[in-house]
């Protein structure tokens, strides 16, 4: 970590939280720059909010390592939103990919594991990618909403991700679907087509569907099943994951 990252435990964290929770998104995303940079990190989905904090980042030329967690699955829209994103605001989404390709994964765990086991599946080809990357920063931001899971309503806008041990910054934290949407309108963001099909909220292809009127906005992730995150932001019911030390087996 850096000194500055260090410098920050939790009840500076928590002041912090205080001090921006009523802060606009790009205030809290230019907090952040300005004491993690260039160790800050942005994990995005490229669901509309995504969408939303990276027309903030580029519009402001922010430093902040944008980066896709790309599990070979996602949506032919949503690998076309990447290519669109990157050319209108001038910057590179990195793809972080897991250690397992689709053909290895099916060789080691039988083909379509996101049938038989979804939370297997989402921790090799989600929440391993980015542990991998948690390990190179000392803060990600990520574009989650206090309204979209009862796992996400209790998110401040800066806090200790309890399963990284990194700090997290959810700038959307307290906005509304509304309120991406108002944001989305006025900016003319780049946005996925699949989101006018009824998909509100957009994963992988596999684990992803549309919703009827006056559903859940999630309910069409992982329909049938009990699951409703990914992982990446549930709060653990275990152990954090270990984070090793910067230099000792960092990715370059
Ligand atoms: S969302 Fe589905 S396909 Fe994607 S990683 Fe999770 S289980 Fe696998």
């Amino acid at each position: 970590m850096t000194a500055a990252a260090v410098a920050l435990d939790d009840a500076a964290l928590a002041a912090a939280a205080d001090d921006l929770e009523a802060a606009p998104p790009e205030a809290i995303l230019r907090w952040a720059a300005a004491r993690f940079a260039p160790r800050l990190g942005f994990a995005t989905g490229l669901g509309v909010e995504g969408c939303v904090l990276i027309d903030l980042i580029g519009r402001h030329r922010l430093p902040v390592d944008v980066f896709t967690l790309d599990t070979s699955v996602l949506f032919d829209e949503t690998y076309a939103l990447w290519e669109r994103l990157e050319a209108r605001y001038d910057l590179t989404i990195r793809a972080v990919r897991p250690a397992l390709t689709l053909d290895a994964q099916a060789v080691a765990h039988g083909p379509a594991l996101w049938q038989r086991d979804p939370d297997a599946c989402c921790a090799i080809r989600k929440v391993a990618p980015l542990a991998a990357e948690a390990a190179r920063l000392d803060a990600w931001v990520s574009a989650i909403r206090r309204d979209q899971t009862p796992d996400r309503a209790d998110a401040r806008v800066v806090e200790r991700d309890p399963r990284f041990g990194i700090v997290k910054l959810n700038p959307l934290a307290r906005w509304t679907s509304r309120d991406v949407w108002r944001h989305v309108l006025t900016h003319d963001v780049p946005y996925n087509p699949l989101h006018d099909q009824g998909y509100p909220s957009i994963g992988c292809a596999p684990c992803t569907g549309p919703v009827a009127e006056g559903e859940d906005p999630r309910a069409g992730r992982w329909r049938g099943q009990a699951k409703t995150e990914c992982g990446l932001h549930a709060r653990p019911a275990v152990a954090p994951v270990a984070i090793r030390p910067r230099g000792e087996g960092e990715a370059s």
